[in-house]
């Protein structure tokens, strides 16, 4: 873990132009991060201290470096914070990309890889964007430190191939840095020639380059390789040159691990003091998950040491500990493992669907292209036919539409909605008519609303409408379809029901008449009763239109309101 937060921390940048004393003073911290991290926290905080003075991204460097700085001493939740602090500020370029990068080690430090993925493929078309060649180089050798953090070691490889070839040996520093990377690619997919051959070119251009620490890594790289084939004399010398230069940049981190390693070559070249010795500087370490590693390296040497001691208890002891940093790291190995298939899954699955509806894409304009070329003269000229005749249809269908709402705005009464005088005596004359030719009855049911005039006079003529339309709505839900309910005027009004006898319309009548007188008036706003007189008339035989029986149930009704109103009067029974 901590090899990878070195490597970026190395890989600086240079400070940006503004405020020139603090942008001194933020490379001084950056610098001081690398070589000497108690000075560098002092910096940091004093920085911190005059805050305000600071311009935006001076802000979000600083932020930045307080993340590396976290980062640095693994507390990877602070790192976090302070990075999306850093964030805050608007970075911009390759500073954005930086801190999305940072972002992920400390997520992976934290094991929360499906957030690292997140960020890693949120940074990944970030790059892929980037117009800036030299912007896209550096960030993609800071990807190549989060695949080697995730052990994604084929994407790793193909990365730094893709950087080095952009790079082209321009800018030495991204040269030397894709350089290590693709020594490291190499080594970790053991392909060891490659990689043996590789970090000694790797050596050699960063020491011409003044590249010290990238240098001293691809001497350690070279180590590995050795250690890795087996061959541990050979691996001794360039071990030793690494851990004596690493010492002068007091690299806590490298240091550990060569002395794990170190302590492994002399116990496999028989030299147990030395193992034992280098073995117990390692053991010494806090039980940190970033010592995890290194320290079950060395418990398994410490306890083979002491098994050729015939030390069987400690050796024991020391073998249940490899084991147990074992699981730890195998399980941690396997949730990275998963996490990144499934990351990877899906990022192939989306990209795959995208290519496809790119396709489907293609090939629907391919298809409507060929289409055009092939009929462009009949299309055109069947769909200017379409066109007209779609155009001439729905011409027709509103006018249509607009004379029948015309024609119902004429059949009806403006204030119940039922048919007006006319049209209802029309409509009821046509069924009259057809009844008298099949020898049908046919009866006529008049109605006129008691003192209507004093319901006016009293509560106003708005309460008059509202009696007028609750006594349509009351008689028209109890009608049947052949009825013809119409207003006749005022608070007139008749039912006209072909085929229905003179008993039946009688019956219906008193019906009606009681439901009216059993309106409920109180949702008016007043309280009062409603009462209806009604005459009923059926066909005679000698009648040769429908007058003569309006007649006769008119005179009906007048009996009716003679005889004290609120009832039914029919006229054959009464007064014929
Ligand atoms: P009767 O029992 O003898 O029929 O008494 P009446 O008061 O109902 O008789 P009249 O014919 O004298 O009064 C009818 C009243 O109906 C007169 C008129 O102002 C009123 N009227 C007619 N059309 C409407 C209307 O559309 N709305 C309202 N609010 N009143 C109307
Ligand atoms: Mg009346
Ligand atoms: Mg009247």
């Amino acid at each position: 873990m901590y090899f990878f937060i070195i490597i970026v921390l190395l890989f600086s940048r240079a400070a940006i132009a503004g405020n020139v004393d603090y942008d001194k003073e933020l490379d001084t911290i950056e610098q001081s991060l690398k070589t000497d991290i108690g000075y560098a926290i002092e910096k940091i905080d004093i920085a911190l201290s005059s805050e305000s003075l600071l311009t935006s991204p001076q802000h979000s460097r600083l932020y930045m470096l307080l993340g590396t700085k976290n980062l640095y001493l693994g507390h990877f939740l602070e790192a976090d914070k302070a990075l999306d602090k850093a964030l805050t500020y608007d970075p911009l370029g390759e500073e954005l990309t930086n801190i999305y990068l940072l972002k992920t080690t400390a997520n992976i430090g934290l094991s929360n890889y499906k957030k690292a993925f997140a960020l890693l493929e949120d940074n990944l078309s970030r790059i892929d964007s980037y117009q800036d060649q030299s912007i896209k180089i550096m960030s993609y050798i800071r990807l190549m430190n989060v695949y080697l953090q995730l052990d994604a070691y084929e994407e790793m490889l193909r990365i730094a191939q893709l950087a080095l070839s952009l790079n082209q040996g321009k800018d030495p520093k991204s040269e030397c840095f894709s350089m290590l990377y693709h020594s490291v690619a190499h080594l970790k997919l053991t392909h060891f020639d490659q990689a043996e051959a590789l970090f000694t070119d790797t050596q050699l251009y960063c020491k011409n380059h003044g590249f010290t620490l990238i240098e001293i890594m691809s001497i350690k790289g070279k180590a590995n390789v050795l250690f890795d084939k087996g061959l541990y004399a050979e691996a001794e010398p360039f071990y030793l040159e690494a851990l004596e230069r690493y010492q002068k940049f007091q690299f806590q981190i490298e240091i550990n691990e060569i002395q794990s390693y170190l302590s492994s070559i002399y116990f496999h070249l028989g030299d147990y003091q030395q193992a034992d010795m280098f073995a117990q500087l390692v053991n010494a370490l806090p039980n940190k998950p970033s010592n995890m590693q290194v320290k079950k390296r060395v418990s398994e040497i410490l306890s083979l040491i002491a098994g050729k001691r015939g030390q069987f208890d400690k050796a024991y002891q020391y073998q249940v500990v490899a084991s147990a940093l074992g699981q730890q790291l195998i399980d941690e190995q396997k949730i990275k493992e998963n996490a990144y298939q499934m990351a990877r899954f899906d990022s192939v699955e989306k990209n795959r669907e995208n290519t496809s509806l790119i396709q489907d894409h293609e090939l629907l304009m391919k298809q409507k292209d060929l289409f055009m070329k092939e009929k462009s003269s009949s299309i055109m000229f069947s769909t200017l036919l379409v066109g007209l005749s779609v155009g001439l249809l729905l011409l027709l269908i509103s006018a249509w539409m607009q004379r029948n709402q015309f024609m119902k705005q004429a059949q009806r009464d403006g204030l119940t909605g039922i048919f007006n005088r006319r049209t209802g005596q029309e409509m009821a004359e046509n069924e009259f008519i057809q009844a008298q030719m099949l020898g049908e009855s046919f009866s006529v049911l008049l109605m006129d609303l008691d003192l209507f005039k004093n319901i006016n006079d009293q509560y106003g003529h708005a309460t008059g409408d509202w009696v007028l339309k609750k006594v349509t709505h009351v008689i028209g839900d109890m009608l049947k379809p052949t009825h013809i309910f119409t207003r006749m005027g005022g608070e007139e009004f008749a039912i006209f029901m072909p085929k229905q006898t003179e008993d039946i319309a009688v019956e219906f009548a008193e019906q009606i008449r009681n439901a009216i007188a059993n309106i409920n008036t109180r949702f008016s706003g007043h309280d009062f009763t409603v009462t209806v007189s009604c005459g009923v008339s059926s066909v005679d035989k000698d009648d040769l239109s429908l007058d003569p029986l309006i007649r006769r149930a008119d005179l009906a009704l007048y009996k009716a309101k003679h005889n004290g109103r609120n009832c039914v009067i029919c006229y054959n029974d009464t007064i014929k």
